[in-house]
């Protein structure tokens, strides 16, 4: 989903992020009040072809795309069942990270060895994020082969653009743009047995670009003629890398590295947005773990503690903002981060995570926004996701408590919202 256009929205939704039902939480927003009905899809055709039409997809071509088009009950299922459960970051980030997934990578990295210098040398983006994305959002493109998780994206995509009319502008934007594509001719589908396919939410390729960050960002890598990324490795990786660029990746930089902290350490500094020169962080007594490679003393990284100060910390560096872009999920880019780190052949965290938190509901986070909002701590919605605003007030009332303000939500946090007048 194109960030760059919507900066709430995360840059696409993975195929595997949607098993992992995670991202997908992104595209449902839960709504504060009774939204209005989704429209009912025979209605709704008249005004998707009126949408795309108005978007300089010629007539004939909306026609014939959308005409005797039902909506697909399996995408309405995604994307309505997501949030009731939400998973420990620790279970997201490790059911991406398998020893299986390394390995892989790894056989990638040296079967795409001349592809991938060809890409750094070009846009200047680090190997291991790109197979680390890769990885993540298609199972280096092994899932592009399964009928069960890919589908027409037309369809999806009109299904959803009658859907949830908080949300349906972008699913229509993004059909009309999938439809300009087929339009003037821009994939190739002669090699696309299945038409125009991806992910339930109509994410397409090795590495899931939305149809308008295709038409804005994939290239043709290996010359050919066409930007497949879908069937050519070439064009999806360094159409990605060419997307990180755009949304500012530095290269020669990290994305940061896990930080060892002090006894004691005042958690309230892990804000996640005040940046600070990694020495500054050296006296505050927090290090990145040694044996990592590190930028130099004046390069600068926020902290994050994405379980609070029992779990892992991280000094966070500019490039972890354009993993963000990608998808706005925290542990999505902690995974594709971790990831790389792995692929590159470094060893796993050195601190593990509070695994004997039990997870909150989706109910029981959209209670803690509701409480904190109450007192006057806003948390950018009551929607259950935790995001930095929700930290951020975390870490606010647990200062004014006397807690550890490292702004993560859990249980016994709750009880203690609940239990403050
Ligand atoms: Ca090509």
């Amino acid at each position: 989903m194109p960030a760059h256009d919507a900066p709430k929205q995360p840059a696409r939704i993975g195929i595997l992020a949607m098993a992992c039902a995670l991202a997908p939480t992104l595209a449902a927003a839960a709504p504060d009040a009774a939204p209005p009905a989704p429209q009912a899809f025979e209605t709704c055709r008249a005004d998707l072809i009126a949408w795309a039409t108005a978007r300089a997809v010629p007539q004939s071509v909306a026609d014939a795309q959308l005409a005797g088009l039902t909506a697909d009950p399996d995408v309405l299922a995604a994307s309505g069942s997501q949030g009731e459960f939400v998973r420990p970051i620790w279970d997201y980030i490790e059911a991406s990270i398998t020893p299986s997934r390394i390995a892989a990578g790894q056989r990638k990295l040296a079967e795409n060895a001349e592809t991938l210098s060809a890409i750094e040398a070009r846009y200047g983006i680090d190997r291991h994020i790109l197979v680390a994305f890769w990885g993540v959002e298609s199972n280096y493109g092994a899932v592009l082969d399964n009928p069960a998780i890919v589908k027409p994206v037309v369809r999806s995509l009109a299904t959803l653009g009658c859907g949830d009319p908080a949300r349906a502008p972008y699913w229509r934007d993004e059909l009309a743009a999938a439809l300009q594509i087929l339009a003037w001719n821009q994939a190739p589908l002669e090699r696309m047995p299945g038409g125009l396919t991806g992910s339930w939410a109509g994410a397409m390729g090795h590495t899931q670009f939305m149809p308008s960050v295709y038409q804005r960002y994939a290239v043709d890598f290996d010359g050919d003629g066409t930007r497949d990324i879908w069937t050519s490795v070439p064009d999806a990786l360094a159409s990605t890398a060419n997307y990180l660029r755009a949304q500012g990746w530095k290269p020669g930089e990290g994305w940061g590295a896990e930080a060892v902290l002090p006894e004691n350490f005042d958690a309230a500094l892990a804000d996640e947005t005040t940046p600070r020169s990694l020495a500054a962080w050296r006296a505050l007594g927090v290090s990145p773990v040694p044996g990592r490679p590190v930028p130099d003393e004046t390069a600068e990284a926020t902290l994050i503690l994405p379980a609070g100060i029992r779990g892992p910390a991280f000094l966070l560096r500019p490039n972890f903002a354009v993993i963000l872009r990608y998808n706005t999920a925290l542990a999505y880019a902690l995974t594709v981060a971790l990831l790389s780190d792995r692929l590159r052949g470094d060893p796993g965290l050195v601190r593990d995570w509070p695994r004997g938190d039990r997870p909150l509901t989706a109910d029981e986070r959209r209670d803690i926004q509701y409480r904190l909002t109450a007192r006057g701590l806003p948390t950018g919605g009551v929607d259950g996701k935790i995001g930095p605003k929700t930290r951020a007030a975390l870490r606010a009332f647990q200062g004014a408590v006397g807690l550890p303000a490292d702004g993560y939500a859990d249980a016994a946090l709750l009880d203690r919202i609940r239990a403050t007048p």
